[in-house]
């Protein structure tokens, strides 16, 4: 498969043939940055882990250079801790059992620009070649301008294949703002419960990102249990372990819906739950 970046590749965990492992594809997640996929599309990671039929793929679209550094990292050059990230997205896809990943390469730069169209291509020829049935990607109301301009790419790409060569399902997932604000009858519920010690080493690979305080091991896990707690006030928690998605799928099926517009409605539904409530008990 040719790529628009040079350095963009393939990584095969299980070392066969990278067309057979990219064709094995059934769940695949689209994210900006090395770690974006273990926080926001555990789901789609752990529904395929240690199954004979169900595959994930990884696809990463920036090169994550320009990163923070600190701790062990603190002199590093960007070439360096481009090097690193993408090592770190090696063992992640290796120890959850990816059936392939890929590394894109693209600097942010290119992600943001929206007359870009070598991103788009990118992202449409592992489309084509992986056919996944379920693809998750960033939300929408993300507050990353880099995570927003990669799920506006995905839309694109997926609006461009035939219809019939599109994926059953679309999920917008959380890394940069959460999900809790949607009205719950908006709400894709993941009960990821399963595998906790999975989840945590997978976030937990990447020293890089964690190293220097942010620790988005323990902060991503936290939300998962707030999520699993606070979603429903009557309820006991049956899961311990929950992550909150959109529904992007009519963003790919109709063309002629604008993402705004999309995503200004779920805004709207929840800002006239608020005023309903407090119109009620006033
Ligand atoms: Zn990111």
């Amino acid at each position: 498969m040719r790529f628009h970046i040079d350095t963009a590749a393939i990584y095969v965990p299980d070392g066969s043939p990278m067309d057979e492992a990219v064709a094995r594809t059934t769940h695949m997640a689209i994210g900006a940055h090395q770690d974006d996929l273990e926080i926001m599309a555990y789901q789609g990671i752990v529904e395929c882990f240690g199954k004979d039929d169900k595959h994930f793929m990884g696809v990463i679209v920036t090169n994550g250079s320009g990163s923070p550094r600190d701790d062990l990292y603190a002199h590093y050059t960007d070439d360096e801790m481009q090097k690193v990230r993408r090592l770190e997205q090696k063992k992640a896809a290796f120890v959850g059992e990816y059936c392939a990943q890929a590394l894109l390469d693209f600097p942010s730069s290119a992600v943001k620009d929206g007359t870009r169209t070598d991103v788009i291509d990118d992202i449409k020829a592992l489309l084509v070649a992986a056919k996944p049935k379920i693809v998750y990607t960033h939300n929408l109301a993300d507050k990353h301008d880099t995570h927003v301009g990669v799920a506006l790419r995905l839309i694109r790409a997926l609006r461009e294949l035939p219809k019939e060569a599109r994926p059953q399902k679309l999920f917008g997932c959380e890394v940069w703002r959460n999900l809790d604000w949607l009205n719950d009858d908006d709400k894709v519920v993941f009960d990821v419960s399963a595998h906790e010690n999975l989840a945590m080493s997978l976030v937990g690979i990447f020293d890089s990102q964690i190293a220097g305080g942010k620790r988005y091991d323990i902060a991503t896990m936290g939300r998962r249990r707030a999520n699993a707690t606070y979603f429903a006030s009557h309820a006991t928690d049956v899961a311990t372990s929950v992550i909150f998605a959109v529904d992007l799928a009519p963003l790919m099926e109709n063309e002629a819906l604008d993402p705004r517009d999309y995503v200004a409605a779920f805004i709207d539904r929840f800002a006239r739950d608020v005023a309903g409530r407090i119109a009620k008990l006033s």
